[in-house]
């Protein structure tokens, strides 16, 4: 199992060195999109504990307002995945679908309609190594489907 990761993360560097133009060099930056099929297009993302900031950026790759189709990206512990979610709803467009001062919230972006982007940037030491956390998107109705895992390594 190990032997086929190693060839499947060997191929993946290959194809990252192959297109310079769309390679990210700097682990500590993460890229993910949503779409306006409800969808982000990454089920997993992982940055090192050793980077000073990570910053996730959110791309909304599709055309529909942010009233009809908003996405943020909001990471979370696993277990609060569902409270948050919960309480983003309540929060409501105007606080970006994330409740003020939300304790479990550990870093969240605002929340952008299509071709709309948003960043944010926090320290692995929010994180715990090992941990078990995700990340979602608190608009009504679409954290069913937009959630994912994320790892220090
Ligand atoms: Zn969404």
């Amino acid at each position: 199992m190990h032997h086929l990761r190693n060839h499947l993360a060997a191929a993946a560097l290959l194809v990252a060195c192959a297109l310079p133009l769309t390679a990210h060099a700097d682990p500590c930056k993460l890229d993910i999109s949503g779409n306006d099929q409800m969808q982000y297009d990454k089920q997993a993302l992982a940055a090192p504990a050793s980077c000073k900031q990570i910053t996730v950026t959110l791309h909304h790759s599709g055309t529909l307002p942010k009233e009809a189709m908003g996405h943020n990206w909001v990471l979370v512990n696993a277990a609060d995945l569902a409270a948050v979610a919960q309480a983003g709803m309540g929060a409501g467009i105007a606080n970006d679908y994330v409740a003020p001062a939300d304790k479990r919230v550990l870093a969240h972006t605002r929340t952008v309609g299509g071709g709309e982007s948003a960043s944010v940037s926090f320290s692995p030491a929010l994180l715990k190594a090992g941990g078990t956390y995700e990340y979602l998107c608190t608009f009504p109705g679409h954290n069913a489907l937009m959630h994912g895992t994320f790892k220090l390594n």
